[in-house]
């Protein structure tokens, strides 16, 4: 076995179907007094209710979280907690609402609690992606890790089926990088493959039923492990190219992740073939490219980036940007390569295999 370096992140999880009741204990545990509980305004109600079971442990709800974590809104809420007298905080929510608590820790080291409520997997990351006047910034810090992280399946079943598909996609994504990263490890090796078996399981079956409590669980744990993939080796060319995507033509998140999945799994796929071989059997085919479209497919993930209302014109853009940093990728980036992998994910045309 070669030689490898496995960093532990220390995230306290606590997971299952109805946990959420162990809120007020875990708030109890880390000293909270005014916890203010964060969301987006899609999910006040939900907020609303776990201000409550916190009681007066509760510091009222902030539901001001956005996409891609603006830096304005952020701010907005350093106002409401220096008014309030805040003294921990407890998000509900997806990767959004998440990003939120995670860039208010960063600037006052408040404890987070949080309950994920899409399959995104930021909560177990140390990274932070913050958008200021149109530009997107990533860091890493140890700062934003949550202390907590309360999985309760029953705050997904609310997740619509359209959205639960794309955001497992997401989830496998980081999942499949992890696989073939440059720093990756058996450790992680493990978590991925289990991850990408319990989502490829689970995502059919929700879009099938998506009250199936089985299938939710299964999909909440892989992607607790895609997210802890996502946090402890480093990302290749489909999350590059999907940051670009979706910083230069606003595109949504999950679904840019679903869509150009296969395509960025083809292109890497021929210097990449020990993580295939995990890849296709966590999957169950033989062609992972090929079965992560047509997974795509069978849970309703939109195919082509035109259809997210990307312009033809921005083919050669986001080919131009998505060169322009060079980043580590297990196979070279080669531009017109990459230009045809962003035009057929743009029509939405099946993956390309790469010739040997
Ligand atoms: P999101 O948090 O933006 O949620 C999408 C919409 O679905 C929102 O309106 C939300 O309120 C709603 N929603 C979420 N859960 C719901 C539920 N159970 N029931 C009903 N409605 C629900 O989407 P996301 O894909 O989870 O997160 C995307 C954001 O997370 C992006 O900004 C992305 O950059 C970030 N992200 C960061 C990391 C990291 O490690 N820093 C990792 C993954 C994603």
């Amino acid at each position: 076995m070669e030689s490898f370096v496995y960093n532990a992140l220390p995230t306290r999880v606590v997971f299952g179907s109805g946990v959420l009741a162990k809120l007020p204990a875990e708030a109890e545990r880390l000293g909270l007094e005014r916890a203010l509980v964060l969301t987006t305004p899609q999910q006040v109600e939900q907020a609303e209710g776990i201000a409550e079971m916190l009681g007066a442990r509760s510091a009222g709800v902030y539901s001001g979280a956005a996409m891609h974590t603006p830096v304005s809104v952020t701010e907005d809420a350093l106002l409401v907690i220096a008014d309030r007298r805040v003294d921990g905080l407890v998000a509900v929510g997806g990767g959004s609402t998440t990003g939120l608590a995670k860039a208010i820790a960063l600037r006052t080291d408040l404890p987070q609690i949080v309950a994920p409520t899409t399959y995104a997997g930021s909560e177990m990351t140390p990274i932070l992606g913050e958008t200021k006047d149109g530009v997107k910034t990533t860091q890493t810090s140890l700062k934003v890790l949550p202390e907590v992280v309360i999985y309760d399946v029953d705050l997904t079943l609310t997740l619509p089926a359209k959205l639960s598909g794309v955001s497992g996609m997401n989830a496998i994504a980081h999942a499949v990088e992890a696989l073939y990263a440059r720093d990756r490890n058996p450790i992680i090796d493990l978590m991925a493959v289990e991850a990408i078996s319990a989502l490829a399981r689970a995502l059919p079956r929700i879009a099938e039923r998506p009250q199936d409590r089985d299938a939710r669980a299964d999909a909440l744990y892989g992607a607790w492990l895609s997210g802890v993939c996502l946090g402890a080796v480093g990302m290749a060319l489909h999350h590059k190219l999907c940051h670009t995507l979706g910083g230069s033509f606003d595109l949504p998140h999950a679904e840019t992740h679903a869509i150009v999945l296969p395509h960025a799994v083809a292109y890497n796929a021929l210097a990449t073939p020990a993580a295939m071989a995990k890849l296709a059997a966590a999957l169950g085919v033989s062609n992972p490219a090929e079965g992560l479209y047509e997974l795509g497919g069978r849970i309703g993930a939109p195919r082509a980036l035109k259809d997210l209302g990307m312009p033809e014109a921005g083919v050669e853009e986001a080919a131009r940007l998505a060169l322009a940093n060079p980043y580590w990728n297990p196979r070279p980036l080669e531009p017109s390569t990459i230009r045809d992998l962003i035009a057929a994910a743009w029509a939405g045309r099946p993956p390309v295999a790469a010739k040997p």
